[in-house]
C-alpha cells in the first residue's frame, strides 16, 4: 500500500499519508483507549488540553466538538447576544460569521487588507459602533492578522478578542504563538487543518480563568457537578480517540509545518515573475504556517482547469464570500467593499501538505509557468 498517487497527479491534500506516516502510534493510541473504555472527557482528553496551552503559550485549554463550536462557547461565555455587533472579516470561511449569528448578534463585515487577506485595521475602526462587542481577527490561510493595531483598537473602544485560529495552528506574529495573543482563541482539528485529528474537533485556549470555567460549563450541558446544571450548555466535547490522536499530532507539528513552510519556498522562488501571476505576501513580524498557498490570477477560471486536465487538483478559497451567501445575502445586500467581490474572483489555492513530493511541487511549478 502507498500514500502517493500516481506520481502523475498531485491532489490537493492527502489525508491518508498522515496515518500511513504515523500509522503504528495511532494504532497504539486506538488500543489503548478502547482498552481502557473511557471515552469522554478522560485522561487523553485533559492530557491533551495541558499539551496544547503549553504549546500555544497560554494557560488554558478545553477541547470541545468543532470550531464552529469553539467559537459559540466563545461568545456565549462573554455574554454575547442579540443586540451586540461582532467585528468579522469580509473574507473567511463562513463559520466565523455563523458562530455569531447564533448567539443572536449580528456579524459586521471588515474589509480585508489585498496583500494578506486579513482583517485591515483601518477599516475595523471605522466599523466600530456602540453596539459593538468584539471582534474576531482570522488568521487566515495561516498567516497570523498583524494584531498590535487591532489590540489597541480593541483595548480603546473595549472590545473583546477572539483569535478565529482554525488554520493556522503554530503560526507566530513577533515570536509569540495565535492562540496567546487576544482575549481567547477558536481552534478547530477538522482532518483538513494543519493540526487535524480523524473525525470532528475543536478547541478553546485563553489566559482568562472565567471564560474558561464558562466554556467548561457549556460545553458540557452546562453542568460542573453530574446532574446539576447551572447553564443551558450544549454537548459539545472532543473525544478521547481524537485527544490521543491529537497528541500524536501534535508531536510532529512543528516539523510538518517546516515541510510546508519548504512547499511555499519552491513555490515563493519558482514562480516570482510568473506574468500576472500574484504570489501571497507575509507582513512584518507574522510567520504563516501555510494552510493554504494561495495566488490570484486575472483568468483564475482558465488556469485551474489548465491545471486540473493535466492532473492537478486546486481549490478555491472561498468561491462565495460568507455576505453573497444564501445564508446572508439579503441581509447585506450592497454592504460590503466591493473590492472583496473582485478578489474572490481571481483567489486559488494551490495543492499544500506536509506530504507533497517535490517531483510534485515541480510539476505544479512548471504547470503554471507553462500556462
Ligand atoms: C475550519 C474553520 C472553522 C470551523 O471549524 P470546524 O471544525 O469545521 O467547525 C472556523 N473558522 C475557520 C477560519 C476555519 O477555517
Amino acid at each position: 500500500m502507498t500514500s502517493n498517487p500516481p506520481s502523475s497527479s498531485v491532489p490537493f491534500l492527502d489525508l491518508k499519508a498522515t496515518y500511513f506516516e504515523l500509522r503504528e502510534d495511532l494504532n497504539n493510541a486506538y488500543h489503548r483507549v478502547m482498552e481502557r473504555g473511557h471515552f469522554i472527557l478522560g485522561p487523553e482528553l485533559e492530557a491533551f488540553e495541558n499539551e496544547f496551552a503549553k504549546y500555544c503559550g497560554a494557560r488554558f485549554c478545553l477541547g470541545v466538538g468543532n470550531g464552529l463550536d469553539a467559537l459559540t462557547l466563545l461568545l456565549r461565555a462573554m455574554k454575547i447576544r442579540s443586540g451586540d455587533e461582532v467585528l468579522v472579516p469580509s473574507n473567511t470561511f463562513i463559520a466565523t460569521w455563523l458562530a455569531v449569528s447564533s448567539v443572536g448578534a449580528v456579524p459586521v463585515p471588515v474589509a480585508v487588507k489585498p496583500t494578506t487577506y486579513n482583517m485591515d485595521p483601518t477599516a475595523l475602526l471605522k466599523a466600530v459602533t456602540p453596539k459593538t462587542r468584539a471582534v474576531i481577527p482570522v488568521h487566515l490561510y495561516g498567516q497570523p492578522v498583524e494584531m498590535d493595531p487591532i489590540l489597541q483598537i480593541a483595548r480603546e473602544k473595549k472590545l473583546m478578542v477572539i483569535e478565529d485560529a482554525a488554520q493556522a495552528h503554530g503560526a507566530t506574529y513577533f515570536g509569540k504563538r495565535v492562540g496567546s495573543l487576544g482575549d481567547a482563541a477558536a481552534f478547530s482539528f477538522y482532518p483538513g487543518k494543519n493540526l487535524g485529528c480523524y473525525g470532528d474537533g475543536g478547541a478553546v485556549v485563553s489566559n482568562n480563568e472565567e471564560i474558561i470555567h464558562q466554556v467548561k460549563l457549556l460545553r458540557n450541558y452546562g453542568s460542573e457537578k453530574r446532574y446539576h446544571h447551572d447553564e443551558l450548555g450544549i454537548n459539545s466535547r472532543l473525544d478521547e480517540l481524537q485527544a490521543a490522536f491529537l497528541r500524536i499530532r501534535l508531536k510532529v507539528l512543528d516539523e510538518w509545518t517546516q515541510r510546508r513552510k519548504q512547499v511555499a519556498r519552491t513555490y515563493q522562488e519558482q514562480l516570482s515573475g510568473v506574468k500576472n501571476l500574484k504570489l501571497p505576501t507575509e507582513a512584518p513580524g507574522c510567520e504563516s504556517v501555510w494552510h493554504l498557498f494561495v495566488i490570484e490570477h486575472p483568468d483564475r477560471d482558465g488556469l485551474q482547469s489548465y491545471l486540473a486536465e493535466r492532473g492537478v487538483q486546486t481549490l478555491i478559497h472561498y468561491p462565495v464570500p460568507p455576505h453573497l451567501s444564501g445564508a446572508y445575502s439579503q441581509q447585506f445586500q450592497n454592504k460590503v467593499d466591493p473590492e472583496v467581490e473582485a478578489i474572490s474572483r481571481k483567489l486559488l489555492s494551490l495543492p499544500m501538505g506536509p506530504h507533497l513530493m517535490p517531483e510534485q511541487t515541480n510539476k505544479v511549478v512548471s504547470l503554471v509557468q507553462s500556462f
